[in-house]
């Protein structure tokens, strides 16, 4: 009779040798010879494989002829003590099932190194790589670690809209929404397309962020998070954007710039190290895959081992500095005295890109940082206006490798400044009402911010590219799968 099914990450920290188990998973590989066959299985739940050891004349030709790259196999085996360095236990073959064939001639995926373009294109088998297994569990351990931090915290996660009819921050960026006939649709008298007619009776786009009905939950509930998709259709196609990705944004009643920044900190904190406790072996072998590929590159321009730069910046405070202080150590910088930057910075009032908040980084601070006060003209409407009447209180934290991982910032709660900045912007004021009903009505002090939870496997992983963090990238001209 077959045993129970036991997973292989259960198996290889079992004591209970001589007993009979079975396994179920897809093999990595088979390798041997006439009298002994060693296969490598796995079945997703470690990065580790279990060694099947196979007595070749006990066993039909044909059924062996199936183990191969790919096949799912089930195996019921004897568990015996390991011979071999690094590994535990393995399991004697005593029957096998070969489930589901992988016809070595077809299948795509060689037992070798396939480069990550490579697996891109072939996203809908990456999961059975060594590397994308080990990504995809980590994501799995991140997004449980974001749910535990702001449950314990007594956070309350709220399902803001994927569909919003107002488009206050995205203007441009936005995916329309529509069932209307694009060979014929309904049109005004002046030509136009009469969205009176369209299935919510008005212009609707996939959400750019949660923020505006997250600050109406934090308002009444306190302190709440979302944790969702979000649409940005923004052309740029960089390693670190995506036109789908998913973002977390808490929003806290009664919360001050300052008791944002502490929060942000002890989040992306809290995470790192849920990760540095819960996904070791998948950051070890990401760190020895990382070192392999940098392995051509000068020291100086390798990247710190994976594992050490996650418990660096655990053990370090973030560098808190204004916007004002950043484009003074920017504008006497070399690379921009030298015009070494895309773009140089001549002046107070540029818009950072992620060439300078890589420098403040990685060259001058060496240490995640925390941006504050940054021009009014460069940031969005409800920010909290400083009585400098120049600059709002807006926080970005700057992650090296990355750039911009999280923006927030402390909100406008004065109704009347509010009012006139989304004047002064071109917000509609008519369309926001519900939004402007927080400001008349029990108005008080309140924060927020946004993570890209890609950005954060990015760090985490140490993978570069933000589409091999996503099981199924959306992005520029790609929508597969
Ligand atoms: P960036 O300047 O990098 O485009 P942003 O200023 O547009 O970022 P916000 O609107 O503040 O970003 O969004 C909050 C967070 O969401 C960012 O800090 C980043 O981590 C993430 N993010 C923003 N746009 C994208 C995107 N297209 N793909 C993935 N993550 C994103
Ligand atoms: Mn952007």
């Amino acid at each position: 009779m077959e045993q129970k099914r036991i997973k292989v990450k259960d198996l290889l920290v079992s004591k209970a040798y001589g007993s009979e188990v079975n396994v179920k998973g897809w093999v990595r590989t088979k390798r041997g010879n006439k009298q002994i066959n060693f296969v490598a299985l796995n079945d997703g739940s470690t990065i580790n494989n279990i060694q099947i050891v196979v007595d070749v004349p006990s066993f039909n030709e044909d059924l062996l002829k199936k183990i191969t790259t790919g096949a799912a196999i089930s195996v019921q085996g004897k568990l015996i003590e390991s011979a071999g360095s690094g590994q535990t236990v393995e399991l004697e073959a005593i029957s096998i099932d070969v489930l589901g064939v992988a016809d070595p001639e077809k299948y795509p995926l060689q037992p070798k190194k396939h480069s990550l373009e490579f697996l891109r294109e072939k996203a809908h088998l990456r999961f059975r790589t060594s590397t994308f297994s080990a990504v995809f569990r980590i994501r799995h351990a991140m997004a449980f670690a974001v749910h535990e931090f702001f449950n314990k915290k007594g956070f309350f996660y709220m399902h803001t809209p994927l569909i919003t009819g107002s488009d206050a921050e995205g203007a441009g960026e936005m995916f329309r929404v529509t069932t209307l006939d694009d060979k014929n649709p309904p049109l005004n008298e002046d030509g136009t397309i009469n969205y009176k007619e369209d299935f919510f009776g008005k212009e609707t786009n996939l959400t750019v962020s949660g923020q505006l009905e997250g600050e109406l939950g934090a308002m009444a509930l306190g302190e709440i998070y979302t944790f969702g998709p979000t649409f940005r259709a923004e052309n740029s196609n960089t390693t670190r954007h995506l036109a789908e990705f998913w973002m977390i944004e808490p929003e806290m009643a009664f919360y001050d710039l300052k008791d944002n920044m502490d929060l942000a900190e002890e989040f992306l904190k809290y995470m790192i190290k849920y990760a540095l406790d819960n996904c070791m072996s998948d950051l070890e072998f990401l760190s020895k895959r990382l070192q392999e590929e940098e392995k051509g590159k000068k020291a100086d321009d390798r990247s710190m081992e994976l594992v050490e730069k996650l418990r660096f910046v655990l053990a370090n405070d973030f560098v808190r500095l204004t916007y004002t202080e950043a484009i003074d150590i920017l504008r006497n910088c070399k690379p921009n005295k030298k015009k070494k930057f895309k773009y140089v910075i001549d002046g107070w009032g540029a818009d950072l890109q992620s060439e300078h908040e890589r420098y403040l980084v990685e060259k001058e601070f060496k240490k995640p940082v925390i941006l504050i006060d940054y021009p009014k003209e460069i940031k969005s409407f409800y920010m909290k206006q400083n009585d400098d009447g120049k600059t709002v209180g807006a926080m970005d934290i700057l992650f090296p490798g990355i750039g911009e991982i999280i923006g927030g910032s402390q909100r406008e709660e004065n109704y009347d400044k509010l009012v006139t900045r989304m004047n002064e912007m071109g917000v509609p004021t008519d369309e926001m009402d519900w939004y402007l009903d927080t400001r008349r009505f029990g108005s008080a002090t309140h924060s927020g911010f946004g993570l890209g939870f890609e950005r954060m496997m990015l760090f985490v992983t140490g993978m570069a590219n933000i589409r091999d963090v996503i099981p199924f990238p959306r992005s520029p001209k790609n929508a597969e799968f």
